[in-house]
């Protein structure tokens, strides 16, 4: 055929399977754009989906129940045959799944290595778990195989759940003669050589990547941090230009592919979504939506509203700042402490500068629809999007599309990776918390015409290069690949 079958190789399953009330195994959707875009795909060429289904080894038959025949998902068209779940122990998927990918790789490649812990055991677990991926990643290529003997699957791995599986997945369809494609995509940052020289099993990490014959990443500067570290660890020849990396008589290509949204689903939401209630017509609403994750510089972002506040008294029963946060990993002493040090200071601000009729932070610790996220977005005169460190940021994406009213002002962080391509927000230092409050300041001041300018701007990028071009730029990365 002429589109390769994909086999898409990810730590979840583009839907977690649950218990109803009658004891039937049921699909449970996740929303995410990711899903959104590339279930379809699968769907299509006639692909597979290998990945966790959410339940363990322990509570699990393997079995997936079928979508219900109401499903109207990107994933109702995914058949139970083209689901392939990994199913491990609880001790065992734990150690891999918080003692490595979260306590060690997030941090790491969000460049804070103070937080990250570096232990054998933990890195071993990571090991065998990414060997059973890849063992059902090669089981998947020989059922492509064995119903279209021609084909040339390609097996796209992601993130950074699944950098060791690579190499095992070649030797196994080597030693079969079964010939495939391989691409990984890293969905967080990729850090510089500095940081990633830290972790005392870089060699066997880069190798592990290199195990693919296309790599991406979101922005150019990771991709370049990858570079590096290969050829001075590995001592590859590169060449930074084509962003190529030789490596074991095989070359690896490199390729910035920043990821975005379904923009035009945010849009009609935003025109449907009822009204946010503000206190008064004139009232001014500053937004953040974030994960409650550290590396989301919220406790910077709260300290720059206070200091706002007090530079700027005006602001006064005027300007609310709504702040979402998504629990998160909160079985994770970190991130409890970090929600505990946030409910302190909120709490504090809220105490000191509270009116009878106002107070200056609204915080909701939870998640929100869909629905009503696009109405925050909308209503909003400012979003602000500052983390310490973010691979990409779709909160500053989405917020741009949904601005289908009058327009207001995106602060930045020059942090994220959204960041190296959003030039029209206003980028600010987090950690600068006297310049944060500035600029959050000349936001809300910002007359019309510079607001509507800037925003038209970020629009028409944002429409044109959105979650389906990011996928079709994927996929012409690869295209190389077979010609
Ligand atoms: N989001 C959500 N429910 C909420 C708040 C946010 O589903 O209550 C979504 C939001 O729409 C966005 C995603 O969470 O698509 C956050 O993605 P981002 O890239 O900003 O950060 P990540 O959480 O992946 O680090």
């Amino acid at each position: 055929s002429s589109t390769s079958p994909m086999v898409v190789v990810a730590n979840r399953l583009p839907f977690i399977i649950t218990k109803d009330k009658d004891g039937n195994l049921v699909r449970k959707q996740c929303a995410g754009g990711l899903v959104t875009a590339v279930a379809p795909v699968v769907v299509e060429t006639e692909g597979l989906w290998v990945g966790w289904s959410g339940l363990h080894k322990e509570d699990s038959t393997g079995e997936i129940p079928e979508a219900d025949p109401l499903d109207q998902s990107p994933t109702a068209g995914l058949k139970s045959k083209q689901v392939i779940p990994v199913c491990l122990p609880k001790q065992q998927f734990d150690d891999y799944y918080n003692g490595c990918c979260n306590a060690t790789f997030w941090p790491l490649f969000h460049s804070m290595p103070d937080r990250a812990i570096f232990q054998a055991d933990k890195w071993e677990a990571y090991r065998q778990v990414n060997e059973e991926f890849a063992v059902l990643t090669v089981e998947a290529v020989k059922k492509l195989k064995e119903s279209n003997p021609d084909s040339v699957p390609l097996v796209w791995l992601h993130d950074y759940h699944l950098m060791m599986a690579a190499n095992s997945i070649r030797d196994m369809c080597d030693n079969l003669g079964l010939q495939i494609n391989m691409a990984f995509f890293l969905h967080i940052p990729f850090p510089s050589w500095d940081i990633m020289r830290l972790f005392p099993w870089d060699d066997e990490l880069l190798q592990g990547i290199l195990g693919c014959d296309s790599v991406g990443f979101h922005v150019e500067d990771y991709c370049l941090n990858f570079i590096d570290c290969c050829q001075r660890r590995l001592g590859c020849r590169v060449d930074r230009e084509q962003m190529l990396v030789e490596h074991n008589s095989r070359t690896v290509s490199v390729h910035p592919l920043p990821i975005s949204i379904p923009y035009e689903r945010f849009v009609s939401l935003a025109m449907k979504a009822p009204q946010v209630v503000k206190n008064h017509d004139q009232e001014q609403l500053l937004l953040g939506v974030d994960r409650l994750d550290y590396t989301k510089g919220l406790v910077h972002r709260i300290l720059a509203f206070e200091t706002l506040l007090k530079k700027h008294p005006e602001h006064i029963e005027h300007v609310t700042f709504l702040q979402v946060a998504v629990p998160s990993r909160t079985d994770v002493k970190e991130y409890q402490e970090l929600k505990e040090e946030l409910d302190q200071l909120i709490g504090r601000i809220n105490g000191q500068f509270s009116t009878p009729n106002w107070s200056p932070i609204r915080y909701i610790y939870g998640c929100v629809s869909q629905e009503e996220l696009a109405a925050f977005y909308r209503d909003s005169s400012v979003a602000v999007v500052t983390p310490l460190r973010d691979g990409m940021n779709l909160v500053a994406k989405e917020f741009v599309a949904c601005q289908t009213g009058e327009p207001g002002v995106l602060i930045l962080s020059p942090f994220a990776g959204a960041g190296s391509s959003m030039h029209e927000a206003l980028l600010v230092n987090p950690y600068e918390t006297n310049e944060f409050a500035d600029v959050i300041h000349r936001a809300l001041t910002m007359p019309k015409d510079e607001r509507e300018l800037r925003m038209k701007q970020l629009r028409r990028r944002e429409r044109e290069r959105d979650v389906n071009f990011w996928l079709t730029s994927f996929l012409k990365s690869v295209k190389s690949l077979s010609d």
